[in-house]
């Protein structure tokens, strides 16, 4: 099993089984109903995006001429901390662009239709949006010449992060208030799944949080208890085919 495959079964488990333990919502649907579209997604993704991205990836390592001022950072610990920094900014710039152009909201909205927000909802993406936002992306690796091993570090940790975020374990909210001053939260992560307009166009990021504290698009949920999940025009059950075919809809 590689480093990837590793960090997406064990953080799963370590918050999948927290979520049943220590629920924060209790929902009414099974864990069926709440997973299995969702790990459906994540492997249609995995599967699309490791044969075409990758690829590219490959191809982009093996090229002589490479721009990038990370070339001549010597530092490693500093490379890996400004590749870091990029790819985070990044994810946070690509998040705020699906909502705010109605073409790209049509295939981010896959990921808001969610109800009963969980650890697998980490994985509910159109695989559009995965694959398109992967594009970006390799013109900044390219740009700034950020290397595999610290693309690697980055994805990995984002991977833990994004099943922790999604995940219904209740965890203090001391803890989780005190916690969201650096990284992205249940709760705080919570407030952009609302089903209010104005809440959903918050709390952006992805790892690190201050980037919408930067870009003044922070907002820490008051009442987390009473953040009601999803859209509430798709407030049903979507089976993966309707997922898959959501953004042909109008609404
Ligand atoms: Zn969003
Ligand atoms: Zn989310």
């Amino acid at each position: 099993m590689d480093w990837e495959s590793l960090s997406i079964v064990s953080s799963v488990l370590l918050f999948g089984f927290l979520e049943n333990i220590f629920p924060f919502f209790d929902f009414k649907s099974t864990f069926n109903q709440r997973t299995y579209p969702n790990v459906l997604l994540g492997v249609i993704n995995v599967i699309v995006n490791s044969l075409t991205i990758a690829v590219v990836l490959d191809w982009i390592w093996r090229q002589k001429i490479w721009l990038g001022f990370l070339h001549w950072v010597k530092l490693p610990w500093l490379s890996i901390c400004i590749s870091f920094l990029l790819l985070d900014l990044y994810l946070y710039v690509w998040h705020r662009m699906m909502h705010s152009f109605a073409f790209a909201w049509r295939f981010h909205k896959v990921h808001h239709t969610e109800m009963s927000m969980n650890t697998s909802t980490a994985y509910r993406f159109h695989t559009v949006e995965v694959i398109s936002s992967n594009v970006p992306k390799l013109f900044l690796i390219w740009l700034f010449g950020i290397q595999p091993v610290h693309i690697l570090i980055y994805e990995l940790t984002l991977v833990i992060e994004l099943v922790f975020h999604h995940s219904n374990w209740a965890i203090h909210k001391k803890v989780d208030k005190y916690l969201s001053y650096i990284i992205v939260t249940p709760n705080f992560h919570r407030l952009h799944h609302s089903q209010i307009f104005k809440e959903s166009q918050s709390n952006y990021a992805s790892f690190f949080s201050f980037w919408d504290r930067i870009f003044k698009s922070y907002s820490y949920p008051k009442y987390p208890k009473q953040i009601k999940l999803g859209l509430p025009q798709h407030s049903y059950d979507l089976n993966i085919l309707k997922l898959i075919l959501l953004p042909l809809k109008n609404n």
